[in-house]
């Protein structure tokens, strides 16, 4: 593989800094930014009227789930009320019905999706082992991520019962093991089928202090603390989830990971919308990681977490496209900062004085979602992984200033200005087409699987 050098107007770096090309890249790292960059012998791409930062990393994902969006928003005569069970029970619907081969087909779609949309890396927080059919649905999301080249952190996730003393439902009897030693006996077997190189690693996850007891979270803690694997777990997101967890063990559910050892530095804490300022204590003193996820939240009603008492209390805060509902990391970042408005009603309520709104966002894209997936992505540095997007610049602005043109790409951009995208320095995206993937072919496949899972769910709800 020849070396590359990348030429755009001028570079951004993982705490929205601003710093001057080109970047050259060997091997798949960059191996020199600016002056230091060398023309010899590399393949020159020219990019000009754009910006290159380091791909944004998703943090957290339900590729599936890609194939509810669009479905989920007629409310049936049935319910008057929709939220988030509502909601569940649709999504449970075609999580039972997937095969293995159409959980890989929807899986890529939305990986493609995600890809040029500027996310280079994903974690998978992947409760559904099983497949309707047959087959492994583990290996099928692996296969989905080598498909498209992104790279991913596959989340093994501990299910175990649909609450406290209930054991699992019909539909989430693909979730679940007998016992929690079954589950990681599944969780190292597929570590060691899947993760043989740096495309695809692998971590644990905890579904929820719901669906797991107290021995399913402190045995898979434990491991993932002796491993030093990644640990994932989805907290606080309802304010019904609250009761539930009081009920059982007469405290929150950040209390009861605290307690049980789940939060170290290698965890991160999905959601925390409903937390206390002792729970961000906690947060804070385990140094654990919060991904939110507010483009789902929004979608799915959850509330508004406050996100300014994390910043403050040095929590490092990370990104995910969650249900699927939007696949853009720039209007992720934007609804971080303006639904903390909403909340706070104040304006640049993240931004520290004398920063800008770059500063307090590109981190969050970046390198907390690396911290969160335990990877050196996420980074503009010689010697880092050759992971890069580049954004078009903003119009009707003096880009004279780069603080001034940065922040009208973060208040006002969208996926549609990620333009080229490497991965590993490998160009998957130039010009915003697909280099190395045939795009039509893949959402064909995914309308396709959509199509025949749907198709089974009906019989299904016929035969009974
Ligand atoms: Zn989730």
């Amino acid at each position: 593989v020849l070396p590359l050098l990348l030429e755009p107007e001028w570079l951004v770096d993982e705490r929205g800094h601003a710093l001057d090309g080109p970047v050259r890249i060997e091997s798949g790292r960059i191996v020199a930014i600016g002056t230091h960059a060398e023309r010899a012998g590399a393949v020159v791409i020219p990019l000009p009227g754009r910006i290159v930062c380091p791909g944004f990393v998703n943090a957290h994902s339900h590729a599936f789930q890609r194939g509810i969006r669009g479905v989920v928003e007629n409310k049936h005569e049935s319910h008057a009320h929709d939220d988030f069970w509502t909601w569940r029970t649709r999504m449970y619907a075609l999580a039972t019905a997937l095969s293995a081969d159409e959980m890989r087909a929807v899986a890529r779609a939305a990986y493609l999706e995600m890809l040029r949309a500027g996310y280079t890396s994903v974690g998978e927080f992947h409760y559904i082992h099983r497949a309707s059919t047959d087959g492994d649905t583990c290996a099928a999301v692996a296969a989905a991520a080598r498909d498209t080249g992104i790279r991913l952190t596959l989340l093994e996730t501990g299910y175990a019962r649909a609450g406290p003393g209930k054991t699992a439902l019909p539909a989430q009897r693909r979730f679940v093991f007998d016992g929690v030693e079954r589950f990681l006996e599944h969780a190292m077997a597929t570590a060691t089928a899947v993760a043989v190189d740096d495309q695809v690693r692998v971590g644990l996850a905890i579904h929820s202090v719901r669906a797991c007891p107290l021995d399913w979270i402190e045995t898979i803690a434990a491991r993932a603390r002796s491993l030093a694997w990644p640990l994932h777990v989805h907290a606080s997101e309802q304010q019904g989830e609250l009761a539930v967890a009081m009920a059982e063990h007469g405290r929150s559910p950040i209390a009861i990971l605290d307690d049980a050892g789940a939060l170290t530095p290698l965890a991160t804490v999905v959601h925390a919308t409903h937390v206390s300022a002792f729970d961000v204590e906690r947060l804070a003193r385990a140094g654990a990681t919060v991904c939110l996820c507010p483009t789902t939240e929004r979608n799915l009603g959850d509330g508004i977490c406050p996100t300014r008492d994390f910043v403050d209390a040095g929590i490092p805060l990370a990104i995910g496209s969650d249900s699927q509902t939007r696949i853009d990391p720039l209007l992720e970042l934007a609804a971080v900062e303006e639904d903390e408005r909403l909340r706070l009603m104040a304006r640049s309520v993240l931004v520290e004085p004398g920063a800008s709104l770059a500063h307090a966002l590109m981190p969050m894209g970046t390198l907390a979602g690396a911290r969160a997936l335990a990877s050196d992505v996420g980074r503009l540095a010689v010697g880092a992984p050759a992971d890069l997007v580049s954004l078009a610049l903003p119009a009707l602005i003096d880009v004279s200033s780069r603080a001034d043109a940065l922040d009208a790409i973060l208040v006002a951009g969208t996926r549609a200005d990620v333009h080229d995208v490497f991965i590993a320095g490998v160009p998957v995206v130039l010009h915003q087409r697909c280099v190395t993937l045939d795009a039509a072919r893949i959402e064909r496949d995914a309308h396709d699987a959509l199509r025949a899972a749907r198709a089974r769910e009906l019989e299904t709800r016929a035969g009974h």
